[in-house]
């Protein structure tokens, strides 16, 4: 299979290819176009033409293709859910059942929303100010590689909705299901030009998009190592930097403690602990601390690893075997660190037949963990999990914050009084209390410290794929 550029609604042949590769099977799924600057060139240009008439046309119209393909996605969940599942190693009760339905979503919710767009307006004895509510222009939109089809949706949906044109790079790893919703735009009748696909590396391609002069807004999700590389590079432009994280989850000897168990469970192992939101850091009161930990443990090794397709499968394959050789270097870093390794390790995974050349690794828990260590510290980015003892409130929220990440953080305790208290105190873009990450489209999703600026979902998208502008008219 050969996957090409999409520019203005053409196919458009790379002058490279590079593969993508299934992380469980090694088996290569297709030949991928390696664009460069001539590539994104044309793709800003097209996005620039296709433009005036997108941002004009009216948002009920806008708002049906977009809806249209939110519809066409829900068709073809099973085909995209498996060509994810291929493509990234998530695992398909994951990709099937919540990632791609939650695509097809995104773009209901930003078809209904864009025909909502309103303003304020402030009255003064001299003049009348409102607020318009305008179109970027060319947003370049890039995604990384874990759940990468529902990320690309997350940021297509609102910056098409609103009445952008866009430039998506996907990342070089999984670049398979958003070459589909490429298709599947034209197929809802998107004009050609409005999405645009540059495929290839980040440097290559990545690099280029960001920095081009055409460009008006920056939607980047990845690492914080590459998002401070592109604000340097981009210049000024509007952005919206998720990045990277080392989320607390905090859990009080009032807990209930069962849901509390589960959650910690899910949050690191689910999506192969490859998830930005992940609660790596398991902050547990000493009061319950030694039943916490035997409890968690014993369930982390009955966590079934194994064929990504399998419906039972929790922990699939690594993305690649350079990521799988950075979470078993954590694991070695951890031992030495001086944590007790629970269970997990580095021993292969017994696994099916079809998928034994797989990136595999066993779901590792390490109790005892000094919060300055950097297995608590650095984003491991895979099924580790690290937990940590503390004795008071005050400890936790100090513990809690000892990090340079701010994306997302979990509270457990029955206390309400200290659920607030915590909740408010804690460096994070997000705070779920007593909850795994359970996501709405209107929270503003996003982080702080190193894990970004800037906010979206909900009316929090207007900031990044929206121009306000105020109008004062004297009375
Ligand atoms: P990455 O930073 O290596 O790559 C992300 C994307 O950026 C890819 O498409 C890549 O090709 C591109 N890129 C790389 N260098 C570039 C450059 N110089 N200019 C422009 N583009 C460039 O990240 P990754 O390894 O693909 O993804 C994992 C990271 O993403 C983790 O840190 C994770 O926490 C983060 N993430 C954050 C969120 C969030 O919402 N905050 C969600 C998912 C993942």
């Amino acid at each position: 299979m050969r996957i090409d550029h999409l520019i203005d609604g053409k196919s458009i042949a790379g002058k490279d290819y590079f593969e993508t590769i299934n992380p469980a099977t090694q088996e290569v799924l297709a030949e991928v176009a390696s664009g460069g600057a001539a590539e994104v060139e044309s793709a800003v240009a097209a996005a620039k033409e296709a433009f005036p008439k997108w941002a004009n046309t009216p948002a009920t119209e806008r708002a049906k293709l977009v809806r249209k393909l939110g519809d066409l996605i829900a068709q073809h969940v099973p085909e995209i859910a498996e060509t994810e599942t291929n493509d990234c190693g998530q695992v398909i009760a994951q990709t099937g059942k919540q990632l791609v339905p939650r695509a097809a979503d995104n773009f209901y919710y930003f078809a209904e929303m864009c025909t909502r767009v309103d303003g304020h307006t402030y009255p003064t004895p001299t003049h009348l100010n409102y607020t318009l509510f305008h179109p970027v222009g060319v947003c370049a939109l890039i995604s990384p590689w874990n759940v990468p089809f529902m990320t690309a949706t997350w940021k297509v949906a609102p910056c098409l909705a609103f009445g952008n044109t866009a430039v998506l790079k996907m990342s070089e790893l999984s670049p398979m299901t958003a070459a589909r919703l490429g298709e599947l735009a034209l197929e809802a009748g998107i004009p050609a030009g409005v999405l645009n696909l540059v495929h290839g590396y980040g440097k290559d391609a990545g690099e280029p998009l960001v920095a081009h002069h055409d460009v008006r807004a920056v939607s980047f999700t990845g690492s914080t190592q590459t998002g401070n590389r592109i604000v340097q590079a981009a210049g000024l432009k509007k952005f919206s930097m998720e990045l990277g994280g080392k989320s607390p989850f905090v859990v009080f000897d009032d807990a209930d403690f069962d849901r509390a168990l589960d959650a910690a469970l899910f949050m690191i192992f689910s999506n192969n602990g490859e998830r930005c939101t992940a609660g790596s850091r398991i902050l547990v009161h000493k009061g319950i601390y030694v039943k916490f930990v035997d409890r968690f443990a014993e369930r982390a090794r009955r966590i079934q690893v194994g064929d990504p397709l399998d419906e039972k499968t929790i922990v699939g394959p690594m993305i690649s075997q350079a990521h799988l050789a950075k979470v078993r270097h954590y694991i070695e870093l951890g031992l030495k660190e001086g944590a007790s390794m629970l269970c997990g390790g580095l021993d292969a995974p017994v696994v099916p037949d079809r998928v034994k050349k797989g990136n595999y690794v066993l779901p590792t828990v390490f109790a005892e963990v000094n919060n300055r260590m950097r297995i608590a510290q650095d984003e491991i980015f895979g099924p580790v999990a690290c937990i940590i003892p503390f004795s008071d409130e005050a400890e936790a929220i100090r513990l809690a914050n000892d990090t340079q990440y701010g994306l997302s953080s979990y509270v457990w305790t029955e206390n309400i009084g200290r659920a607030h208290r915590v909740a408010a105190a804690i460096e994070a873009g997000m705070c779920f209390v007593n909850s795994q990450n359970v996501r709405d489209l209107r929270q503003p999703f996003g982080g702080t410290k190193a894990s970004g600026t800037g906010r979206e979902g909900g009316t929090w998208s207007y900031e990044v794929f929206c121009e306000p502008k105020n109008v004062a008219v004297s009375m």
